[in-house]
């Protein structure tokens, strides 16, 4: 990033961090969507098996390895992840920061967790308020909002098999990848539990507020007071 871009963000990112109510530790962002993986095109192999012969490279006959143009062979490069590792990344990244919070004994907040301390010191209002900011995320998709393909099992192609006819005259059958209709060849499909959207269902008990109303009875006045079904976070 050239230095005048991240001058200009900083601002930004110090009123973000001010802006959080102390003790609060916001949960980690969703796994990039690009990452180094195993080469697609070679299958990490890092060469690729020429059809034909080329006398420049070996004898006339020879089956030629060129190395593989997508990585240059090195049988790694940055490409979109798949559903499969971005969901591995974010697995780990998740489970990483939640131990970090639960070591610390804090509390979760919305996909957050905050020091014991300082979520009691918050109003109930207070606490749906942070945890609609940093909604809980979807238990399947963690958050990705993205499910492996099943018609392709996340490889976003399909084998067919085509009857072509050889030389001889002879008609053969072989099998050709072709794009998976089913996911448009991304490999990935809406998450069925979110409709994609990553987040965790919307609590029935306080339609998604985290908080209720309680009426007044002879010793107490009418209060708010957090939900007791999804505990102040609006989703479960
Ligand atoms: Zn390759
Ligand atoms: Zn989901
Ligand atoms: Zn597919
Ligand atoms: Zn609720």
């Amino acid at each position: 990033m050239r230095l005048p871009t991240l001058l200009a963000l900083l601002p930004a990112l110090a009123v973000a961090a001010a802006d959080l109510p102390a003790g609060f530790f916001p949960p980690p962002p969703d796994a990039p969507a690009q990452g180094e993986g195993r080469c697609l095109t070679c299958e990490g192999r890092g060469t690729v098996e020429s059809a034909f012969s080329d006398t420049s490279i070996g004898e006339f006959g020879d089956t030629v390895r060129p190395p593989c143009p997508t990585c240059k062979g090195r049988g790694r490069c940055i490409r979109p992840l798949t559903v499969a590792e971005r969901e591995r990344l974010q697995r780990q990244t998740l489970n990483a920061y939640e131990r970090e919070q639960r070591a610390a004994r804090r509390t979760p907040i919305g996909a957050g967790f905050m020091d014991l301390d300082a979520a009691k010191a918050l109003t109930p209002e207070a606490h749906a308020a942070l945890a609609a900011r940093f909604p809980k995320r979807c238990k399947t998709c963690l958050g990705l909002g993205q499910d492996a393909c099943r018609k392709c099992k996340g490889r976003g192609k399909v084998e067919r098999r085509e009857r072509v006819e050889g030389e001889d005259g002879e008609t053969r059958t072989k099998t050709i990848d072709v794009p998976c209709a089913e996911c448009g060849a991304s490999g990935a499909v809406p998450c069925r539990r979110c409709d994609g959207f990553g987040l965790a269902k919307v609590c029935t008990r306080c339609d998604g507020l985290g908080t209720t109303e309680v009426e007044a009875k002879r010793d107490t006045p009418a209060h708010t007071e957090l939900c007791r079904s999804c505990k102040g976070d609006g989703r479960r």
